[in-house]
Protein backbone atom coordinates (compact mmCIF):
# COMPACT_ATOMS: atom_id res chain seq x y z
CA UNK A 1 0.00 0.00 0.00
CA UNK A 2 1.30 3.40 -0.80
CA UNK A 3 0.89 6.27 1.96
CA UNK A 4 -0.07 9.11 -0.09
CA UNK A 5 -2.86 7.34 -1.60
CA UNK A 6 -5.67 9.59 -2.30
CA UNK A 7 -9.32 7.72 -2.09
CA UNK A 8 -12.34 9.76 -3.49
CA UNK A 9 -15.89 8.56 -2.20
CA UNK A 10 -18.71 10.11 -4.89
CA UNK A 11 -18.05 10.16 -8.67
CA UNK A 12 -20.32 13.58 -9.22
CA UNK A 13 -19.46 17.17 -10.15
CA UNK A 14 -17.39 17.52 -6.59
CA UNK A 15 -15.65 14.06 -7.20
CA UNK A 16 -14.55 14.83 -10.54
CA UNK A 17 -13.01 18.39 -9.48
CA UNK A 18 -10.98 16.88 -6.90
CA UNK A 19 -9.92 14.68 -8.96
CA UNK A 20 -8.89 16.75 -11.51
CA UNK A 21 -7.24 19.62 -8.88
CA UNK A 22 -5.41 16.79 -7.22
CA UNK A 23 -3.85 16.16 -10.49
CA UNK A 24 -3.43 19.78 -12.03
CA UNK A 25 -1.90 20.55 -8.57
CA UNK A 26 0.60 18.30 -9.04
CA UNK A 27 0.44 15.47 -6.59
CA UNK A 28 1.78 12.18 -8.31
CA UNK A 29 0.63 9.57 -5.86
CA UNK A 30 -2.62 6.81 -6.60
CA UNK A 31 -5.88 8.12 -6.56
CA UNK A 32 -8.79 5.50 -6.11
CA UNK A 33 -12.09 6.88 -7.29
CA UNK A 34 -14.94 4.76 -5.34
CA UNK A 35 -18.85 5.76 -6.74
CA UNK A 36 -21.77 3.86 -6.72
CA UNK A 37 -22.97 4.69 -9.97
CA UNK A 38 -21.49 2.96 -12.79
CA UNK A 39 -21.18 5.98 -15.03
CA UNK A 40 -17.85 8.23 -14.76
CA UNK A 41 -18.00 11.44 -13.28
CA UNK A 42 -20.54 13.68 -14.81
CA UNK A 43 -22.62 16.99 -14.51
CA UNK A 44 -26.17 16.42 -13.69
CA UNK A 45 -27.68 19.88 -15.07
CA UNK A 46 -28.22 18.67 -18.59
CA UNK A 47 -30.71 15.62 -17.08
CA UNK A 48 -33.27 17.98 -16.05
CA UNK A 49 -32.77 19.89 -19.39
CA UNK A 50 -31.89 18.80 -23.02
CA UNK A 51 -31.15 15.19 -21.88
CA UNK A 52 -35.00 14.89 -21.73
CA UNK A 53 -35.82 15.97 -25.08
CA UNK A 54 -32.76 14.37 -26.83
CA UNK A 55 -30.85 10.83 -25.58
CA UNK A 56 -27.67 12.54 -27.78
CA UNK A 57 -27.21 15.14 -24.97
CA UNK A 58 -25.10 12.40 -22.80
CA UNK A 59 -22.39 14.11 -24.14
CA UNK A 60 -22.97 17.67 -22.48
CA UNK A 61 -23.25 15.77 -19.17
CA UNK A 62 -19.27 14.55 -19.71
CA UNK A 63 -16.52 15.23 -16.83
CA UNK A 64 -14.29 12.69 -16.90
CA UNK A 65 -14.59 9.67 -19.15
CA UNK A 66 -13.43 6.43 -18.39
CA UNK A 67 -10.22 7.58 -20.40
CA UNK A 68 -10.00 10.39 -19.15
CA UNK A 69 -9.28 8.36 -15.63
CA UNK A 70 -6.74 5.94 -16.82
CA UNK A 71 -4.65 8.94 -18.81
CA UNK A 72 -4.88 10.44 -15.01
CA UNK A 73 -3.51 7.32 -13.50
CA UNK A 74 -7.13 6.66 -11.38
CA UNK A 75 -7.76 4.07 -10.33
CA UNK A 76 -11.83 3.74 -10.99
CA UNK A 77 -14.40 1.64 -8.93
CA UNK A 78 -17.92 1.90 -10.46
CA UNK A 79 -20.58 0.63 -9.70
CA UNK A 80 -19.36 -0.41 -5.98
CA UNK A 81 -20.30 1.55 -2.63
CA UNK A 82 -18.22 2.56 0.42
CA UNK A 83 -20.04 1.15 3.42
CA UNK A 84 -17.78 1.33 6.45
CA UNK A 85 -14.90 4.08 7.22
CA UNK A 86 -12.24 2.67 9.90
CA UNK A 87 -10.60 6.35 10.69
CA UNK A 88 -8.50 4.46 13.15
CA UNK A 89 -6.88 2.10 10.37
CA UNK A 90 -7.48 4.81 7.74
CA UNK A 91 -9.14 2.43 6.08
CA UNK A 92 -12.83 2.22 3.43
CA UNK A 93 -14.74 -0.88 3.28
CA UNK A 94 -16.90 -1.31 -0.02
CA UNK A 95 -20.03 -3.66 -0.35
CA UNK A 96 -18.00 -5.83 -2.32
CA UNK A 97 -16.39 -6.44 0.31
CA UNK A 98 -13.14 -4.65 -1.56
CA UNK A 99 -11.00 -2.42 0.92
CA UNK A 100 -8.71 0.35 0.41
CA UNK A 101 -6.41 2.53 2.92
CA UNK A 102 -5.67 5.65 2.52
CA UNK A 103 -3.90 9.07 3.30
CA UNK A 104 -6.88 11.39 2.18
CA UNK A 105 -10.29 10.78 2.12
CA UNK A 106 -12.80 13.13 0.47
CA UNK A 107 -16.46 12.59 0.98
CA UNK A 108 -18.10 14.08 -2.19
CA UNK A 109 -21.50 11.40 -1.71
CA UNK A 110 -23.95 14.22 -2.84
CA UNK A 111 -27.73 14.20 -2.27
CA UNK A 112 -30.14 12.24 -2.88
CA UNK A 113 -34.05 12.62 -3.65
CA UNK A 114 -36.22 12.70 -1.05
CA UNK A 115 -38.62 10.12 -1.33
CA UNK A 116 -42.17 10.27 0.27
CA UNK A 117 -43.78 7.04 1.48
CA UNK A 118 -46.48 6.74 -0.65
CA UNK A 119 -44.65 6.47 -3.20
CA UNK A 120 -41.94 3.95 -2.00
CA UNK A 121 -44.60 1.65 -2.49
CA UNK A 122 -45.35 2.13 -6.16
CA UNK A 123 -44.52 -0.55 -8.26
CA UNK A 124 -45.79 0.77 -11.65
CA UNK A 125 -42.42 1.82 -12.70
CA UNK A 126 -44.97 5.32 -13.66
CA UNK A 127 -43.75 7.03 -10.22
CA UNK A 128 -40.08 8.96 -10.67
CA UNK A 129 -37.06 10.84 -9.30
CA UNK A 130 -34.49 12.64 -11.43
CA UNK A 131 -30.87 12.31 -9.87
CA UNK A 132 -28.81 10.50 -12.01
CA UNK A 133 -28.53 9.86 -15.81
CA UNK A 134 -30.25 6.33 -15.48
CA UNK A 135 -33.27 8.09 -13.96
CA UNK A 136 -33.47 10.88 -17.24
CA UNK A 137 -32.95 7.84 -19.59
CA UNK A 138 -35.79 5.91 -17.71
CA UNK A 139 -37.93 9.11 -17.57
CA UNK A 140 -37.31 9.90 -21.26
CA UNK A 141 -38.13 6.52 -21.85
CA UNK A 142 -41.32 6.94 -20.19
CA UNK A 143 -42.37 10.18 -21.76
CA UNK A 144 -42.66 8.44 -25.51
CA UNK A 145 -46.01 7.16 -23.98
CA UNK A 146 -47.21 10.03 -21.80
CA UNK A 147 -50.17 12.23 -22.40
CA UNK A 148 -50.02 13.88 -18.96
CA UNK A 149 -47.17 14.33 -16.58
CA UNK A 150 -47.90 15.72 -13.00
CA UNK A 151 -44.94 17.09 -11.37
CA UNK A 152 -44.80 17.00 -7.56
CA UNK A 153 -42.75 20.59 -6.86
CA UNK A 154 -42.54 23.53 -8.18
CA UNK A 155 -38.82 23.77 -7.09
CA UNK A 156 -35.87 24.04 -9.74
CA UNK A 157 -35.83 20.74 -11.13
CA UNK A 158 -39.68 20.58 -11.06
CA UNK A 159 -40.12 23.57 -13.34
CA UNK A 160 -37.17 22.68 -15.91
CA UNK A 161 -38.86 19.28 -16.16
CA UNK A 162 -41.78 20.85 -16.90
CA UNK A 163 -40.62 23.29 -19.60
CA UNK A 164 -38.61 20.38 -21.37
CA UNK A 165 -42.11 18.33 -21.37
CA UNK A 166 -44.22 20.89 -22.42
CA UNK A 167 -42.08 21.84 -25.33
CA UNK A 168 -42.36 18.26 -26.13
CA UNK A 169 -46.10 18.53 -26.37
CA UNK A 170 -46.82 16.80 -23.43
CA UNK A 171 -50.12 18.20 -20.63
CA UNK A 172 -48.23 18.95 -17.30
CA UNK A 173 -49.78 19.58 -13.90
CA UNK A 174 -47.77 20.69 -11.19
CA UNK A 175 -48.50 20.17 -7.54
CA UNK A 176 -46.74 22.38 -4.85
CA UNK A 177 -47.38 22.60 -1.59
CA UNK A 178 -46.26 26.33 -1.04
CA UNK A 179 -48.14 28.97 -2.27
CA UNK A 180 -45.60 29.80 -4.66
CA UNK A 181 -42.86 28.70 -7.16
CA UNK A 182 -39.50 28.02 -6.19
CA UNK A 183 -40.37 29.60 -2.47
CA UNK A 184 -37.09 29.10 -1.10
CA UNK A 185 -34.83 30.59 -3.40
CA UNK A 186 -36.22 33.46 -4.89
CA UNK A 187 -38.41 36.41 -3.85
CA UNK A 188 -42.13 36.47 -4.26
CA UNK A 189 -42.19 38.78 -7.81
CA UNK A 190 -39.80 35.88 -9.44
CA UNK A 191 -42.25 33.35 -8.09
CA UNK A 192 -44.86 35.19 -9.92
CA UNK A 193 -43.22 35.64 -12.63
CA UNK A 194 -42.24 32.04 -13.27
CA UNK A 195 -45.57 30.98 -12.42
CA UNK A 196 -46.89 33.42 -15.67
CA UNK A 197 -44.05 32.47 -17.67
CA UNK A 198 -45.30 28.36 -17.49
CA UNK A 199 -48.64 29.48 -17.67
CA UNK A 200 -47.92 30.74 -20.55
CA UNK A 201 -46.92 27.81 -22.13
CA UNK A 202 -49.88 25.79 -20.85
CA UNK A 203 -48.77 24.31 -17.16
CA UNK A 204 -51.48 23.71 -14.58
CA UNK A 205 -50.23 24.59 -10.72
CA UNK A 206 -52.25 23.57 -8.20
CA UNK A 207 -50.54 25.52 -5.44
CA UNK A 208 -51.43 24.99 -1.73
CA UNK A 209 -52.09 21.15 -2.22
CA UNK A 210 -49.89 18.27 -1.62
CA UNK A 211 -49.91 14.45 -2.75
CA UNK A 212 -51.33 11.78 0.17
CA UNK A 213 -51.15 9.32 -2.49
CA UNK A 214 -50.83 7.09 -5.29
CA UNK A 215 -53.09 4.26 -6.69
CA UNK A 216 -51.16 2.34 -9.32
CA UNK A 217 -53.64 1.13 -12.28
CA UNK A 218 -52.35 -0.95 -15.42
CA UNK A 219 -52.14 1.97 -17.87
CA UNK A 220 -52.46 4.70 -15.52
CA UNK A 221 -52.00 7.02 -12.68
CA UNK A 222 -53.94 7.96 -9.87
CA UNK A 223 -52.54 10.64 -7.42
CA UNK A 224 -54.64 11.28 -4.50
CA UNK A 225 -54.48 15.35 -2.89
CA UNK A 226 -55.18 16.25 0.41
CA UNK A 227 -58.30 17.98 -0.64
CA UNK A 228 -59.91 14.72 -2.00
CA UNK A 229 -59.23 14.96 -5.69
CA UNK A 230 -57.68 12.95 -7.28
CA UNK A 231 -55.50 13.97 -10.53
CA UNK A 232 -55.54 10.77 -12.89
CA UNK A 233 -51.85 10.67 -15.57
CA UNK A 234 -49.72 8.81 -17.16
CA UNK A 235 -46.88 9.35 -15.06
CA UNK A 236 -45.51 11.68 -12.60
CA UNK A 237 -42.35 13.04 -11.08
CA UNK A 238 -41.45 13.59 -7.57
CA UNK A 239 -38.97 16.65 -7.01
CA UNK A 240 -39.75 17.76 -3.39
CA UNK A 241 -35.87 18.49 -2.72
CA UNK A 242 -32.99 16.28 -2.05
CA UNK A 243 -31.39 15.53 1.47
CA UNK A 244 -27.61 15.15 1.92
CA UNK A 245 -26.00 11.52 1.59
CA UNK A 246 -24.22 11.66 5.29
CA UNK A 247 -25.09 7.95 6.13
CA UNK A 248 -21.53 6.80 5.96
CA UNK A 249 -19.70 10.23 7.79
CA UNK A 250 -22.05 9.30 10.21
CA UNK A 251 -21.45 6.04 10.48
CA UNK A 252 -17.62 6.65 10.85
CA UNK A 253 -18.45 9.55 13.59
CA UNK A 254 -18.24 12.24 11.83
CA UNK A 255 -19.43 15.64 12.91
CA UNK A 256 -23.13 16.14 11.10
CA UNK A 257 -25.46 19.07 10.92
CA UNK A 258 -27.25 19.11 8.09
CA UNK A 259 -24.80 17.75 5.96
CA UNK A 260 -21.29 17.01 6.55
CA UNK A 261 -19.51 19.69 8.91
CA UNK A 262 -16.63 21.31 7.27
CA UNK A 263 -14.30 24.21 7.75
CA UNK A 264 -13.37 26.74 4.71
CA UNK A 265 -11.32 24.42 3.29
CA UNK A 266 -13.55 21.56 3.50
CA UNK A 267 -11.76 19.20 6.24
CA UNK A 268 -14.35 17.64 8.53
CA UNK A 269 -13.68 17.00 12.12
CA UNK A 270 -11.51 14.21 10.83
CA UNK A 271 -7.91 16.43 9.86
CA UNK A 272 -7.53 13.34 7.39
CA UNK A 273 -11.17 13.69 6.21
CA UNK A 274 -12.15 16.31 3.60
CA UNK A 275 -15.96 16.46 2.14
CA UNK A 276 -16.95 18.97 -1.07
CA UNK A 277 -20.26 19.37 -3.11
CA UNK A 278 -24.11 19.04 -1.66
CA UNK A 279 -22.97 16.94 1.39
CA UNK A 280 -21.26 19.82 3.19
CA UNK A 281 -22.60 22.18 5.86
CA UNK A 282 -19.84 24.94 5.42
CA UNK A 283 -19.57 28.22 6.74
CA UNK A 284 -20.78 30.52 4.14
CA UNK A 285 -18.89 34.05 4.23
CA UNK A 286 -21.83 35.72 2.23
CA UNK A 287 -24.25 34.13 4.15
CA UNK A 288 -22.52 35.09 7.67
CA UNK A 289 -23.37 31.60 8.48
CA UNK A 290 -22.77 27.62 7.97
CA UNK A 291 -25.07 26.75 5.42
CA UNK A 292 -25.65 24.04 2.72
CA UNK A 293 -26.06 24.59 -1.36
CA UNK A 294 -26.88 22.39 -3.90
CA UNK A 295 -25.49 23.26 -6.83
CA UNK A 296 -23.15 23.21 -9.57
CA UNK A 297 -20.99 26.28 -8.62
CA UNK A 298 -20.82 25.21 -5.25
CA UNK A 299 -19.73 21.63 -6.26
CA UNK A 300 -16.91 22.33 -8.69
CA UNK A 301 -15.21 25.60 -6.58
CA UNK A 302 -15.72 23.37 -2.80
CA UNK A 303 -14.25 20.46 -4.41
CA UNK A 304 -10.86 22.84 -5.88
CA UNK A 305 -10.76 24.24 -2.47
CA UNK A 306 -10.63 20.61 -0.55
CA UNK A 307 -8.42 18.95 -3.48
CA UNK A 308 -5.79 22.28 -2.77
CA UNK A 309 -6.40 21.81 1.25
CA UNK A 310 -5.59 18.08 1.48
CA UNK A 311 -2.28 18.84 -0.14
CA UNK A 312 -1.40 21.22 1.84
CA UNK A 313 -2.19 24.68 0.42
CA UNK A 314 -3.24 26.97 2.38
CA UNK A 315 -6.90 28.04 0.77
CA UNK A 316 -10.21 29.72 2.08
CA UNK A 317 -13.59 28.53 0.20
CA UNK A 318 -15.34 32.00 0.22
CA UNK A 319 -17.52 31.92 -3.25
CA UNK A 320 -20.95 33.95 -3.88
CA UNK A 321 -23.84 32.00 -3.96
CA UNK A 322 -24.52 31.26 -7.29
CA UNK A 323 -26.79 28.74 -9.76
CA UNK A 324 -28.68 29.03 -13.32
CA UNK A 325 -31.60 27.27 -14.85
CA UNK A 326 -33.03 27.37 -17.94
CA UNK A 327 -36.46 27.10 -19.07
CA UNK A 328 -38.25 27.81 -22.06
CA UNK A 329 -35.00 29.74 -23.73
CA UNK A 330 -34.69 31.86 -20.92
CA UNK A 331 -31.39 31.15 -18.99
CA UNK A 332 -31.92 32.66 -15.21
CA UNK A 333 -29.11 33.27 -13.20
CA UNK A 334 -29.61 33.83 -9.50
CA UNK A 335 -26.69 35.25 -6.91
CA UNK A 336 -26.54 35.80 -3.76
CA UNK A 337 -29.22 35.42 -1.20
CA UNK A 338 -32.29 36.91 -3.05
CA UNK A 339 -34.51 34.98 -1.04
CA UNK A 340 -33.51 36.90 2.03
CA UNK A 341 -35.47 40.11 0.70
CA UNK A 342 -37.18 42.38 2.82
CA UNK A 343 -37.67 44.45 -0.73
CA UNK A 344 -37.58 44.33 -4.61
CA UNK A 345 -36.12 46.66 -6.91
CA UNK A 346 -36.51 45.67 -10.84
CA UNK A 347 -34.37 46.78 -13.62
CA UNK A 348 -35.88 45.38 -17.02
CA UNK A 349 -33.48 44.29 -20.01
CA UNK A 350 -32.97 45.87 -23.20
CA UNK A 351 -35.52 45.34 -26.37
CA UNK A 352 -37.61 42.83 -24.64
CA UNK A 353 -35.15 40.77 -22.60
CA UNK A 354 -37.08 40.61 -19.45
CA UNK A 355 -34.42 42.37 -16.93
CA UNK A 356 -32.94 41.61 -13.80
CA UNK A 357 -34.46 41.31 -9.58
CA UNK A 358 -32.19 43.09 -7.20
CA UNK A 359 -33.22 41.85 -3.28
CA UNK A 360 -32.22 44.39 -0.32
CA UNK A 361 -32.33 43.32 2.92
CA UNK A 362 -34.17 44.59 5.74
CA UNK A 363 -31.54 47.63 6.00
CA UNK A 364 -31.75 48.14 2.36
CA UNK A 365 -28.41 46.57 1.56
CA UNK A 366 -28.29 44.13 -1.53
CA UNK A 367 -28.15 40.48 -0.13
CA UNK A 368 -28.99 39.22 -3.96
CA UNK A 369 -30.40 39.36 -7.62
CA UNK A 370 -31.96 37.28 -10.27
CA UNK A 371 -31.59 37.95 -13.74
CA UNK A 372 -33.12 36.75 -17.35
CA UNK A 373 -31.44 37.98 -20.57
CA UNK A 374 -30.00 41.05 -19.34
CA UNK A 375 -25.87 39.69 -19.01
CA UNK A 376 -24.94 43.80 -18.78
CA UNK A 377 -27.10 44.78 -15.93
CA UNK A 378 -26.73 41.40 -14.05
CA UNK A 379 -22.86 41.10 -14.83
CA UNK A 380 -22.09 43.73 -12.23
CA UNK A 381 -24.74 43.27 -9.96
CA UNK A 382 -22.77 39.91 -9.71
CA UNK A 383 -19.63 41.49 -8.95
CA UNK A 384 -20.79 44.28 -6.53
CA UNK A 385 -22.36 41.44 -4.24
CA UNK A 386 -19.23 39.07 -4.44
CA UNK A 387 -16.39 42.36 -3.22
CA UNK A 388 -19.27 44.06 -1.13
CA UNK A 389 -19.23 47.11 -4.24
CA UNK A 390 -22.02 49.81 -3.93
CA UNK A 391 -24.89 49.66 -6.32
CA UNK A 392 -25.73 52.76 -7.27
CA UNK A 393 -29.81 52.02 -7.25
CA UNK A 394 -30.87 55.37 -8.84
CA UNK A 395 -31.89 53.45 -12.04
CA UNK A 396 -33.80 51.13 -10.30
CA UNK A 397 -37.77 50.71 -9.29
CA UNK A 398 -39.77 49.02 -6.77
CA UNK A 399 -41.19 46.21 -8.28
CA UNK A 400 -44.61 44.40 -6.62
CA UNK A 401 -45.97 40.77 -8.20
CA UNK A 402 -47.88 42.01 -11.42
CA UNK A 403 -45.51 44.18 -13.23
CA UNK A 404 -43.00 41.78 -14.89
CA UNK A 405 -44.38 39.70 -17.44
C1 LIG B 1 -31.62 17.05 -12.50
C2 LIG B 1 -30.68 18.06 -11.92
C3 LIG B 1 -30.49 19.29 -12.54
C4 LIG B 1 -29.63 20.25 -11.99
N1 LIG B 1 -29.47 21.44 -12.63
C5 LIG B 1 -28.67 22.39 -12.08
C6 LIG B 1 -28.50 23.65 -12.72
O1 LIG B 1 -29.08 23.92 -13.76
N2 LIG B 1 -27.69 24.58 -12.13
C7 LIG B 1 -27.02 24.33 -10.96
O2 LIG B 1 -26.31 25.20 -10.46
N3 LIG B 1 -27.16 23.13 -10.32
C8 LIG B 1 -27.97 22.16 -10.86
N4 LIG B 1 -28.11 20.95 -10.23
C9 LIG B 1 -27.39 20.69 -8.97
C10 LIG B 1 -26.00 20.10 -9.20
O3 LIG B 1 -26.01 19.18 -10.24
C11 LIG B 1 -25.56 19.43 -7.89
O4 LIG B 1 -25.44 20.45 -6.92
C12 LIG B 1 -24.23 18.68 -8.07
O5 LIG B 1 -24.42 17.58 -8.92
C13 LIG B 1 -23.71 18.19 -6.73
O6 LIG B 1 -22.55 17.48 -6.96
P1 LIG B 1 -21.95 16.47 -5.85
O7 LIG B 1 -20.71 15.93 -6.46
O8 LIG B 1 -21.92 17.14 -4.55
O9 LIG B 1 -23.04 15.30 -5.72
P2 LIG B 1 -23.58 14.28 -6.78
O10 LIG B 1 -23.47 14.86 -8.15
O11 LIG B 1 -24.91 13.87 -6.29
O12 LIG B 1 -22.59 13.03 -6.71
C14 LIG B 1 -22.53 12.18 -5.59
C15 LIG B 1 -22.13 10.78 -6.05
O13 LIG B 1 -21.72 10.03 -4.92
C16 LIG B 1 -22.21 8.70 -5.04
N5 LIG B 1 -22.23 8.09 -3.70
C17 LIG B 1 -23.03 8.43 -2.66
N6 LIG B 1 -22.74 7.66 -1.58
C18 LIG B 1 -21.73 6.84 -1.95
C19 LIG B 1 -20.99 5.82 -1.26
N7 LIG B 1 -21.21 5.52 0.02
N8 LIG B 1 -20.03 5.15 -1.95
C20 LIG B 1 -19.78 5.45 -3.26
N9 LIG B 1 -20.45 6.42 -3.95
C21 LIG B 1 -21.40 7.10 -3.29
C22 LIG B 1 -23.58 8.92 -5.65
O14 LIG B 1 -24.08 7.72 -6.23
C23 LIG B 1 -23.28 10.01 -6.69
O15 LIG B 1 -22.84 9.43 -7.90
C24 LIG B 1 -28.96 19.96 -10.78
C25 LIG B 1 -29.16 18.72 -10.12
C26 LIG B 1 -30.00 17.79 -10.69
C27 LIG B 1 -30.21 16.46 -9.99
Amino acid sequence: MNKDTMVVVGGGQAGGWVIKTLRSEGFTGPIVLISAETHPPYERPPLSKNLLRNADAISETALLSEADLESAGVEAWLGDEVVEIDRAGRTVRCASGREQEYHRLFLTTGSRPRIPDWMAASRSGRAHVLRTIDDASSLRAGLASTGHLVIVGGGWIGLEVAASVRDMGIAVTVVESASRLCQRSVPEPVSHWLRTLHEGHGVTFLMGRSVEGLVDEADHIGITLDDGSMLVADRMLVSIGAVPDVALAQSAGLEIYNGIVVDETGQTSDPAIFAAGDVTNFPCSFAGCATRRESWANAQNQAIAAGKAALGQAVHYAELPWLWSDQYGHNIQIAGLPEKAGEVLFAPGPEGATGVWLSLDHDRRPCGAIGVGAPRIFRPVMKALKNGGEIDLGGWEAVNNAEVQ
